[in-house]
């Protein structure tokens, strides 16, 4: 914007230039004709008096020569005042006007643009006039010529009346000649004085302009370096929240870009190194629970072995304890099972290993391996299923589907009963687990699903937010979908949709 608004005011300014440049020595040009031709007159006028007095042929030749200047600019003048003109013509008259022909073109076209113009349009008229004369001048010499042919010789009374009638032609032509020197004279002092303001305006409108230019350029060119620098101490500061507000496309919008790109980058880089950490954390904190649990038990179990009470030898306790030691087992295994699926599907190594899987027992099988979770936890569950649904899928990935949802059911669902019902439509299995405890927000409905992520109600309940990661990850891997209904308070319905075969996921 600046180099073109510069450009364009630096191209007006030498139009404006060239302009005066031309008119002002068309102007000079026709100062310069105009001397030649009123010289040429004067010697005209005086070689014909002489002829008058002497009757020597020599001065009447010395008059047709002198004659040649104005009746050359004269043939020029007609041809430029018709609609259609002839240049050659009006170029050769001129050169007999003894007009230099590199000033010719521009006399041509100031004539030709400007001959309506006041001054110039006067001048013109003036020429005319003295053309006029020039010609009554030509009658009276041809006659003076004729006469002097036939009497050879003039009486001093025919002489006199001659010179006399000359000489009025000549002081009338003299009068002509000033009103044409005075008009151009008027007329180029007038265009000097315009061009002069022209020029002016416009060195002061390419001056201001620049200076303008350059001062709102540098004024913004600091704005924006303040901006980034700014910016570059937010992030210096560890501060990745506010971005370079620029909105030019030159380079520093396309460094402020880079700057804002490089930020958001680091701001990506920082919240995954502190979402790592927080993981590292909550995971060592699960892994140490069941750990910490483990090891009292068996501390527990030394103690009453070397105190040989043979009450701790009973069966029925023993089978207590490798229940609950089987509980904290599942619950180590099942963490370290979700971390390494996690660098799986995070890989994109997640392959699965389709097979005929009957549902329905595996969701059997499912809930006698949670029995011992479910005991303690002291939930009822309802097993809903009316025929047998067996589906070409990776068994025990479904199997992990169901131990999460109904891990989660157990663990979220305040040991109110859970339903867990399964049926076929359409070549689809649809599986629900159902429970009534403590509810998911509609907001935390929309985060669940995605890793580490866990709602703001349940921080006493232990978890990595890995589960439904998992479970939608297997799902999609099966072309299936889950869905989500819950009620804060009040429960949570997680419904599995499952094709039973392989197919587009938009055919389900
Ligand atoms: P985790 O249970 O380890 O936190 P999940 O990915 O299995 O991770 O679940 C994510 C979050 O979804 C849980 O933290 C919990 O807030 C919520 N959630 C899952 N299932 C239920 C449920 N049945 N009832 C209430 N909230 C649930």
């Amino acid at each position: 914007m600046v180099v073109g608004t510069m450009g364009l005011l630096i191209a007006m300014e030498l139009f404006t230039l060239i302009f005066a440049m031309n008119t002002l020595s068309a102007v000079r040009a026709f100062v310069a004709g105009e001397g030649y031709w009123s010289k040429a007159q004067k010697d005209a006028i005086f070689s014909l008096q002489k002829y008058a007095i002497t009757q020597d042929d020599k001065y009447f030749l010395d008059f047709n020569e002198f004659m040649k200047i104005p009746l050359g600019d004269r043939i020029g003048r007609i041809e430029l005042m018709k609609p259609v003109m002839n240049e050659k013509a009006i170029f050769e008259g001129f050169v007999a006007g003894k007009n230099h022909p590199d000033d010719i073109p521009g006399m041509i076209k100031l004539i030709r643009n400007y001959r309506s113009f006041s001054y110039l349009a006067e001048a013109i008229k003036h020429w005319t006039e003295a053309d006029e004369l020039l010609e009554k001048v030509q009658v009276s010499a041809e006659r003076l010529h004729q006469t002097i042919q036939q009497k050879k010789i003039l009486t001093p009374k025919e002489v006199n009346s001659f010179i006399v009638e000359i000489s009025e032609l000549n002081e009338r032509l003299t009068k002509a000649e000033d009103g044409f020197s005075h008009n151009i004279g008027l007329g180029s002092r007038w265009l000097e004085r315009l061009l002069l303001i022209i020029l002016i305006i416009a060195v002061i409108m390419i001056e201001g302009t620049g200076l303008y230019l350059t001062i709102s350029f540098s004024r913004n060119l600091s704005k924006v370096l303040k901006e980034l620098n700014k910016a570059a101490q937010n992030v210096g500061r560890g501060n990745f929240g506010t971005l370079v507000q620029v909105s030019s496309q030159d380079e520093l919008g396309q460094l402020a870009h880079a700057i804002n790109d490089m930020t958001a980058n680091l701001r990506d880089k920082v919240s995954a190194v502190n979402i790592r950490d927080e993981f590292v954390s909550l995971a060592s904190h699960e892994l140490k629970t069941p750990l910490t649990s483990l090891k009292l038990q068996a501390q527990m179990r030394k103690r009453k072995i070397e105190k040989s009470v043979p009450d701790n030898f009973d069966p029925a306790k023993i089978l207590k304890m490798a229940n609950e030691d089987e509980v904290q087992l599942n619950r180590l295994i099942r963490l370290v099972d979700d971390m390494l699926d996690i660098s799986r599907i995070r890989s994109g190594s997640l392959t699965l290993e389709r097979q005929d899987t009957n549902f329905n027992s595996l969701i059997e099988m499912v809930l006698q391996r949670l029995a011992p979770q479910i005991e303690e936890s002291k939930t009822k569950v309802t097993l809903n299923v009316n025929k047998n649904i067996i589906g070409n899928w990776d068994s025990y990935r479904i199997e992990q589907v169901l131990i999460n949802l109904l891990t989660n059911a157990i663990k979220y669902g305040n040991s109110s009963p859970i339903i867990v019902s399964c049926h076929e439509v359409n070549g689809t299995a649809i599986l629900s687990v159902k429970d009534q405890g403590i509810g998911i927000s509609t907001e935390d409905k929309n985060r669940i699903f995605k890793q580490f992520e866990r709602a703001k109600t349940n921080q006493q309940v232990s978890g990595l937010g890995l589960g439904l990661y998992i479970v939608k990850n297997i799902v999609d891997a099966h072309s299936g979908r889950i869905e989500v209904e819950s009620e804060l308070g009040k429960g949570t319905t997680f419904t599995v949709y499952l094709p039973l075969e392989l197919r587009p996921i938009e055919a389900i």
